[in-house]
């Protein structure tokens, strides 16, 4: 860890490279069992674009029948229920299929709530959520997630997918960025 040379905006590692790539190695395997019955093909939904990092290693540790789909959203502060826009639907057809949502941080809920219940009117024969961060404490909706890889404090992180202004997101570990005033 120490060999790291962080950029000047960011404070430190949360989690590093071999960590998280143990952690989806787990939830791959987690899910690699509890699909592998399936009369369907599993349909994993990655919601652009923070998630996109995360689906491509995790996919890539499935062994059950699978087909990679993606949404894209796009949420704005301030509002309360309508804060969630559609940008990019996804194109599999859901009916009578598992699905799976793939997403890279819950934060207040907003999103995954808001995919809970647009996907659940398609009728699919399952929604779950694969998550990989999860900040308890900013939850405003409750939002049950099936597979989890970490639980982090209230700070902002990039790497892995996540972005600060489109910044960050190709770095292999997570870091907890300095406070933007
Ligand atoms: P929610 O709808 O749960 O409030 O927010 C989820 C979205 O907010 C995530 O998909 C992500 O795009 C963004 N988000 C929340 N916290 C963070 C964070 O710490 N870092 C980054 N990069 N994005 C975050
Ligand atoms: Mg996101």
């Amino acid at each position: 860890m120490s060999d790291i040379l962080l950029a000047d905006d960011l404070v430190r590692v949360l989690i590093d490279e071999e960590t998280i790539q143990n952690r989806v190695g787990q939830l791959a395997s987690q899910i690699n069992r509890d699909y592998a019955h399936l009369e369907s093909t599993l349909i994993l939904v990655g919601v652009l674009k923070g998630s996109f990092i995360f689906l491509s290693d995790l996919v890539r540790k499935l062994t059950i029948d699978h087909v990679v789909d993606f949404i894209a959203l796009s949420s704005y502060d301030g509002g309360e229920s309508g804060n969630v826009r559609l940008l990019m639907d996804t194109r599999e057809n859901m009916e009578g299929k598992h699905v799976l949502i793939v997403e890279d941080i819950l934060d207040s809920g907003n999103t995954l709530d808001y995919l809970m219940r647009n996907f659940r009117t398609r009728a699919p024969k399952s929604v779950r959520t694969a998550v990989l961060l999860d900040k308890p404490e900013r939850h405003i909706l409750p939002i049950d997630i099936a597979y989890l890889g970490f639980t982090i404090p209230d700070v902002w992180v990039v790497g892995y997918g996540l972005d600060y202004n489109e910044k960050y997101r190709t770095l292999p570990y997570i870091a907890e960025m300095k406070p933007q005033g």
